[in-house]
């Protein structure tokens, strides 16, 4: 064994159990050439996993990089201790020149635009492996997405599964985030060691386009529990109670929910939420006005009903109008909840 390999061997017996087993892959398949990787989208999400990938590919293997806005690739590319990273002119360069390519883009067209352009030509054979395959994290409706994966089966002879995520910015950058997948159990085996590379937890939830589908079921339970958990600390404070008091009793009873409890939309509840620092961080109110929207677009066309969907679409748009750019907390202080 070279000494090249002996390293990168070495290296990746420093991932995890998991990644180990793609290691193993790669390495069995890839001796003769180094892996390839590509990341398309690096904004508050695709920047820092983008990072942690860059950090945690064996030594060798290479990162192709695209975003429309050239300061973040450039950035990464300064960041990054290893001389790993290649900026590409487009989407099509980073997957004609990848094997595994990850995307993290805003909305629905963000993503039928990239994958039209890579696809506006035939994509040569994968450099490494012997199939490409895109994991998209974005958060987008799962018939666009099925509608992607279609064209880059037929057109580009390559999978695509959805792996949308959550766990926010604070996740992606410690590495922590949580990924819902859909695709084929066959991919399972090779999706999964690559999302570990970014996060700690990984769910197949079914087919290609059903990991977007738990996401915005779990995306529509949070818009409204959000409300509901404003209304009732809203409520409990005008009627006299310390606004700590009542988040000891909502979270030691069966008013309890993640906003309540993790997230506490009352300034002062919990030091360091969002909305103990005026509600900044966090998860921002138009991401849940989206997201929200996304969910009724899907839960239309499934036939399913949402009783409180077109009430909490206001709701969001409204706070939305008056707080933009704030945590979705800020919901109480939208209905005029005392801070
Ligand atoms: P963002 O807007 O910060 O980043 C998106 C990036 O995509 C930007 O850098 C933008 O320049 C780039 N981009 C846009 N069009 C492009 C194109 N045609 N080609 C290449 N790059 C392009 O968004 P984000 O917060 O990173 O979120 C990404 C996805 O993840 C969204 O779908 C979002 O809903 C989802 N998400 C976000 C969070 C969060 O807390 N921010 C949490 C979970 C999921």
């Amino acid at each position: 064994m070279s000494t090249s390999i002996c390293s990168r061997a070495l290296r990746r017996s420093t991932l995890s159990a998991r990644s180990f087993k793609l290691s193993a892959r790669a390495f069995s398949q890839s001796v003769s050439r180094d892996a390839s990787w590509g990341f398309i989208g690096l904004g508050a999400m695709g920047y820092p996993m983008a990072k942690n990938l860059a950090a945690k590919i064996p030594e060798g293997d290479t990162l192709t990089v695209f975003d429309v806005n050239t300061a973040s690739t450039e950035k990464l590319q300064s960041e990054s201790s290893s001389q790993n990273v290649r900026i590409a002119k487009g989407p099509k360069e980073v997957a004609q020149n990848s094997d595994n390519i990850i995307s993290a883009l805003p909305e629905p067209q963000h993503v039928k635009s990239v994958f039209n352009e890579i696809l506006s030509e035939s994509l040569p054979k994968p450099p490494s492996e012997s199939s490409r395959i895109f994991i998209d994290c974005s958060t987008i409706d799962p018939i666009t997405s099925r509608e992607v994966a279609k064209l880059v089966k037929e057109k580009g002879d390559a999978d695509f599964v959805d792996a949308p995520m959550s766990g926010g910015v604070v996740g992606a950058a410690a590495g922590t985030l949580t990924f819902m997948v859909g695709a084929d159990k066959s991919l399972i085996s090779r999706v999964e060691p690559i999302l570990m590379l970014m996060g700690k937890k990984v769910w197949h939830m079914g087919p290609q386009g059903t990991g977007l589908s738990g996401k915005l079921a779990n995306n529509y339970a949070l818009a409204i529990n959000n409300i509901a958990a404003a209304e009732a600390f809203n409520l409990g404070i005008r009627w006299g109670i310390q606004p700590k008091a009542l988040a000891d009793l909502l979270n030691s009873a069966t008013g309890k929910s993640w906003p309540s409890e993790v997230n506490p939309p009352v300034p002062g509840v919990k030091e360091g939420s969002p909305s103990s620092k005026d509600y900044t961080g966090g998860f921002g109110v138009s991401l849940m006005r989206k997201d929200l929207r996304l969910a009724m677009t899907a839960a239309h066309e499934a036939g399913a009903k949402l009783v409180l969907a077109d009430v909490a679409r206001t709701v969001y748009e409204e706070t939305e109008k008056e707080h933009k750019g704030k945590d979705f907390s800020v919901v109480y202080r939208w209905l005029g909840g005392k801070e």
